[in-house]
């Protein structure tokens, strides 16, 4: 980022540059926000307490917060040391009497800020114990000449353990000391119709809030930060993909030869899905822009045929075709589905990854350079600099939240105006799509492939494992292989591992050591894959028949016997993901079961979320109803859907901002392409500042 406008660099310093935060608490902060001053700055108040009520003492009411203005009368320290007494301190005016309570107190410290015979300014919540005024430990004490201070709406912030309010308050406060102006990015005519505050302004008003209004997301305030926010994303993806398709593409017509070889040998017709998709694909093909095309389609819904039709137009056309996937086993398995077709339909497919090495790589390279190879599949080994194409047509990603943009790109480049599609199985609501992908052209498989059976979907309390573990021992009985899923622990991978290997070890105990199989995120890319062969393998009878395993199964592969899911504390999980978890099952002609454990008593929205997943397997009805029941503050699945996560915008309440900033973004770029005036200029420092990264590489590169 050496580019980034000097005017920015005090923003990303470390926040123990500011005086008051040290090693410690800069470990907090890192935990809770980030541990440079831009994200204490983001680091926005969800509460206010508003102390300006300043009564006297005689008129302040019980259960309000109060500003008072007290002479200190009276220390009465408890009787000893030991007293579970607390330490009392009275304290008036002449309309009345408080006492004020420490429990624990240090004498010498209260002594120290409430002298006898003194004036002090004490703040906090007024309570009424035995007919007297009370206050427990005030929020401030203060001197006659520091009410100012604290007389006022004060915000409260999201904490972490161990971090207290006040020195959150001081880093904030020292982080916004450093705000610097920045030009205005955003059209004069748009912020004068919103009444909108400029960044600076909106960000010292978000932490300076007069009232809880001022908190409200849709409040102008909110509105021009969440913006700003969304604008950088919608900006930073259309520039990625203006600078791909700038690339001219190739108009490609496949003569449908090798296609309807391949359609003769499935043993299946293409669903109504399948075939839209391909048509809207071809068009995209045919074309002399470049596709960039994007394959939703649940787990099961059957892409990957899409995909292989896709590249044989390619092959048809005289050219070649690479499908990326983000592991070595799901690419194996990709290779095995594909290999018969291709066989069928004499096109030469090859497999390429990490793993090949000398002599047998160098003759997979050989061959993929001078064109022997039509079809190549693979993992992140595709993209490295050495694999170089005779004519490379058309990509295809599998997964492809698993692969940074870059990497997409490199694989791009190794041909001249590729053709792109790429393929997730996370249904992701229409909004959400914008966020991760900008305006890309999606196609969706809405359609299963005819003959599945639904999966059986019960909510189980966690109360009834004893049954649950009997439930599996006879599903193991009749042939079937199980997923046990552990619990996410959001702070800690270390916990997460720990809950893992405890229920492995249970699960060994009672139903063998041999039939229980462990694979966890700590696990090593080859050690993980070789559990998960021997959980998959057909072949071995005394093969593990139960899979522990942490969310790494989450994108994955095909064990048809399985079937039967059992994910321990359920609530915990985004709906994605169970859903996600719950295609691992299904995949066979046999029943098959969801168990969805849950800890009792569940909350409203948990109960309402685990029963949308219970009532239908349709991923996008899923993916939009989680959107609509996560309130603001839900923890969202996102950690494993590659979405953006917003620190200002909320999908939930900006949705409309969000398609603002796309119809933006396009006259933005229409009028400035390379963001050269000075509206492009400041976009510029936009980007920066939520640090666009694959955008501002776009920018250097030309
Ligand atoms: P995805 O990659 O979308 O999860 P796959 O491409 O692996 O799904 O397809 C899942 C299964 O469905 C595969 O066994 C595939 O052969 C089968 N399948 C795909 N299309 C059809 C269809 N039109 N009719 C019947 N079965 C299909
Ligand atoms: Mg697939």
């Amino acid at each position: 980022m050496a580019l980034r406008p000097t005017i920015l660099n005090p923003l990303f310093t470390a926040a123990d540059t500011l005086s008051g935060i040290g090693t410690r608490i800069a470990k907090l902060l890192e935990k809770l926000t980030g541990n440079r001053l831009i994200d204490l700055i983001w680091h926005l108040p969800n509460g206010v307490i508003d102390r300006r009520f300043a009564p006297k003492v005689g008129d302040a009411p019980a259960g309000r917060v109060c500003t008072l203005t007290v002479e200190v009368l009276a220390h009465s320290p408890p009787p000893n040391r030991a007293s579970r007494l607390p330490y009392k301190v009275t304290c008036g005016d002449d309309t009345g009497r408080i006492t004020l309570t420490f429990f624990h107190a240090q004498k010498d410290y209260l002594n120290q800020v409430l002298p006898v015979g003194e004036t002090r300014v004490i703040s906090g919540k007024i309570e009424v114990y035995d007919g007297q005024r009370q206050m427990a430990h005030p929020d401030h004490i203060v001197t006659e000449g520091q009410k100012e201070a604290i007389q006022r709406v004060e915000p409260i912030y999201p904490l972490t353990a161990g971090l207290s309010p006040k020195t959150l308050v001081k880093g904030i406060a020292g982080a916004l000391d450093k705000l610097p102006d920045l030009p205005e990015w955003l059209d004069e005519a748009q912020i004068k119709r919103d009444t909108w505050p400029g960044w600076k302004d909106a960000l010292l008003s978000a932490h300076h809030p007069d009232s809880l209004l001022d908190l409200d997301l849709s409040s102008p305030i909110r509105h021009r930060l969440a913006y700003d926010e969304l604008l950088s994303n919608q900006l930073a993806l259309a520039m990625v993909r203006m600078k791909a398709k700038r690339l001219s593409g190739r108009s490609i017509k496949g003569t449908g030869g090798l296609r309807s070889k391949v359609l003769a040998a499935l043993p299946f017709e293409l669903t109504g899905a399948q075939n839209r998709t391909l048509g809207e694909i071809d068009q995209d093909l045919a074309d002399h822009t470049r596709m960039l095309r994007l394959l939703q389609g649940d787990v099961g819904s059957g892409k990957t045929v899409v995909a292989l039709m896709t590249m044989l137009s390619a092959v048809e056309t005289g050219g070649q075709a690479a499908l990326m996937v983000p592991t070595e086993l799901l690419a194996q398995q990709h290779l095995a589905t594909l290999k018969p077709l291709c066989e069928a339909c004499g096109v030469s497919i090859a497999f390429l990854s990490g793993r090949i090495k000398g002599k047998a790589r160098d003759a997979i390279l050989e061959e993929v350079r001078n064109g022997q190879t039509s079809i190549l599949v693979g993992t992140h080994a595709l993209f490295q600099k050495d694999v170089a194409f005779h004519d490379l047509m058309v990509a295809v990603v599998d997964e492809q939240h698993r692969f940074g943009v870059h990497q997409r790109l490199e694989l791009a480049n190794k041909g001249r105006g590729v053709d792109m599609l790429v393929m997730t199985a996370t249904p992701i609501p229409r909004t959400l799509t914008l966020t991760a992908y900008g305006d890309m052209d999606v196609s969706r498989l809405d359609e299963k492939p005819p003959g599945r059976k639904p999966i059986d979907t019960r909510l189980v309390n966690l109360e009834r494992l004893v049954e649950t573990i009997s439930a599996v021992q006879r599903a193991i009985k009749s042939g079937s292989k199980v997923y046990w899923v552990c619990p996410l622990v959001e702070e800690s991978e270390t916990s997460d591992l720990a809950a893992a290997e405890d229920r492995h070890r249970h699960l060994s105990q009672i139903i063998g050591e041999n039939a229980v199989t462990l694979v966890h995120g700590r696990m090593k890319g080859p050690e993980k894959d070789a559990a998960m062969a021997a959980f998959a393998d057909k072949e071995s009878p005394n093969g593990p028949k139960v899979l522990v395993a942490t969310t790494v199964i989450e994108v994955g592969v095909d064990v048809p016997e399985a079937t039967v899911m059992i994910v321990e504390h359920a609530e915990r999980f985004g709906l994605a993901q169970l859903h996600q978890l719950r295609g691992r099952i299904g995949r066979g002609d046999k029943a098959s079961t969801c168990l969805l454990l849950y800890h009792a008593p569940l909350t409203e929205t948990a109960t309402a979320r685990l029963n949308i997943l219970r009532d239908t397997e349709d991923g996008f009805v899923i993916a939009e109803e989680d959107l609509k029941l996560r309130g603001g503050g839900e923890v969202l699945g996102t950690r494993q859907s590659g979405l953006p996560e917003f620190r200002l915008a909320d999908l939930s309440v900006h949705a409309d901002l969000l398609i603002m900033a796309r119809d933006d973004t396009k006259l933005i770029l229409d009028r400035d392409p390379d963001l050269k005036s000075d509206r492009g200029e400041a976009l510029r420092t936009l980007l920066y500042l939520f640090e666009q990264d694959a955008a501002i590489q776009t920018l250097r590169s030309g």
